[in-house]
């Protein structure tokens, strides 16, 4: 708790407060003294115990469950002798996949490395990783049972179990010239993008969360372009109210001090379930209840994200951006509720504004006929999530990875028709995907007729220099 703030604090608040209550303990306990083994007797009552919160006709309760699925782990952990996950800081995480959650729980301040045996380049924990400049490896296999040291290279996607010294000085070496080359592109850092032929790309970032912009320097860059919303929601924490977000929202743009600050509304389901929100069993996630669907189904909680978001919107210059629409209508829709937020709003006397509202382009049933959207204030295309549909290849399934690739014809095709589309109809076209932020994918994107792109905090400089090149 001393480590870490806002909710993350209160969850393990909570957690603690759980623990010291006896009432938890005590089926435990009893059962342990008829002869019981202790993990076998502590499991039994948890089990017992998150089953009744997951009934729970509340949304608060069920949420709970999540806390005490995590404080059953972390006690068994104990029992069976294991260090907690996380524990120690500076190592390299080994496992088969990450959770975002426990990604954001990790303190990387000393440094660290992500290993998968599973896991892909498109999730959400990469996006984060990448953020951060935290090396991540991903799609290893099996592995070795009895590994004591491990030496990630996060450049070339390869690891080296145990090395050698001839190994580790390897590993070194690449590391060294790995700092050259970031020192290098440093002087780009506060300079415009600019191409040689002298053209301009606006170059924004990517945040999903207020202490990442601790340690970014507005000035490096054209603004976001895309706040992930949903990482306020954590799983299992409780739905933060208006007040919070708005709180939440209004450090944004401020920080941006009159640089478009997007924020983007809930972007839930798929691969970033909420508890008490998302739907359970669904088939296929992806394809699921998400995005803009879940919140025009919710509409109480789509509501007092709206209305966060206008307040927020009289601090500076906030655009608000809708996940994962397919149809015109849910545009229209999500408008209407936004205007008769700002109505409600100015109605109670309370300081707001309209935001431009535009869409994602992350969905082919958009990215083939954009001029169904034209009014949408603006475009952002979502290249993880339009990859994935385009080629059927899941983005976090390391055994179709090659399979999901961004550079795939068909997809630049679509983002191509888009940014035409936009420059002919006037309407401002973005890329927020992760594929913005690969110096290898910089021509096809130019080429495509982009002229802005969002992108990882950590990939600002690299980023310049490389368009400086092209
Ligand atoms: C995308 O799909 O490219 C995108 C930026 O959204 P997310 O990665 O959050 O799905
Ligand atoms: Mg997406």
């Amino acid at each position: 708790m001393e480590r870490v703030e806002g909710e993350a604090r209160d969850i393990l608040g909570f957690q603690l407060a759980m623990l010291e209550d006896d009432a938890l303990a005590a089926p435990a306990i009893s059962a342990i003294a008829g002869g019981t083994a202790a993990h076998v007797a502590w499991a039994g009552a948890l089990d017992g115990e998150i089953a009744g919160y997951e009934a729970s006709d509340d949304d608060y309760f069920r949420a709970r469950a999540a806390d005490l699925h995590d404080i059953r782990d972390r006690v068994l952990r104990h029992l069976a002798g294991e260090e907690d996950a996380g524990a120690t800081t500076g190592s390299v995480l080994l496992g088969d996949d990450i959770a975002p959650t426990a990604f954001l729980e990790t303190d990387w301040s000393a440094g660290g490395a992500i290993a998968l045996q599973q896991g892909s380049t498109t999730s959400h924990v990469a996006m984060l990783a990448r953020a951060r400049g935290i090396p991540m490896v991903v799609g290893l296999g099996e592995l070795p049972s009895a590994i004591t040291t491990l030496a990630v290279d996060g450049s070339s996607g390869t690891v080296q179990a145990d090395p050698d010294a001839e190994q580790r000085k390897h590993f070194d070496a690449a590391r060294e010239s790995h700092a050259r080359a970031r020192a290098s592109e440093e002087q780009f850092r506060f300079r415009p993008a600019t191409r040689r032929t002298g053209t301009r790309i606006d170059i924004l970032i990517n945040v999903a969360g207020i202490a990442e912009l601790d340690h970014i320097d507005p000035a490096a860059c054209d603004g976001i372009g895309l706040m992930r919303s949903e990482f306020l929601f954590r799983d299992g924490a409780p739905l933060p109210d208006e007040e919070t977000q708005y709180r939440a929202y209004r450090r944004f743009v401020t920080w941006g001090a009159g640089k478009p600050v997007t924020i983007r509304t809930l972007d839930i389901g798929g691969d970033k379930p909420v508890r008490g929100l998302t739907p359970d069993g669904e088939a296929n996630p992806f394809l699921g209840l998400r995005g803009v669907r879940l919140t025009l189904a919710r509409d109480d909680v789509f509501r007092t994200q709206l209305r966060a978001l206008a307040r927020a919107a009289v601090h500076g210059n906030l655009k608000v951006m809708v996940p994962m629409v397919t149809v015109p209508d849910e545009l229209a829709r999500s408008a209407a509720l936004l205007d008769a937020c700002v109505a409600e709003l100015t109605a109670q006397g309370i300081a707001c504004a309209r935001p431009p509202l535009g869409i994602m382009v992350e969905v082919p049933a958009v990215a083939v006929v954009p001029e169904l959207f034209d009014a949408a204030a603006f475009f952002s295309i979502g290249s993880n999530d339009l990859t994935q549909y385009v080629t059927a290849s899941s983005r976090d399934d390391a055994r179709v990875a090659a399979l999901n690739d961004p550079s795939h014809p068909a997809v630049l095709a679509l983002i191509t028709k888009v940014a035409k589309h936009g420059r002919e109809a006037g309407i401002p076209v973005s890329l927020c995907g992760d594929m913005a932020s690969e110096p290898r994918h910089l021509a096809a994107l130019l080429e495509a007729g982009l002229t802005s792109l969002s992108v990882a905090p950590a990939r600002i400089a690299r980023l310049k220099a490389a368009i400086a090149e092209l």
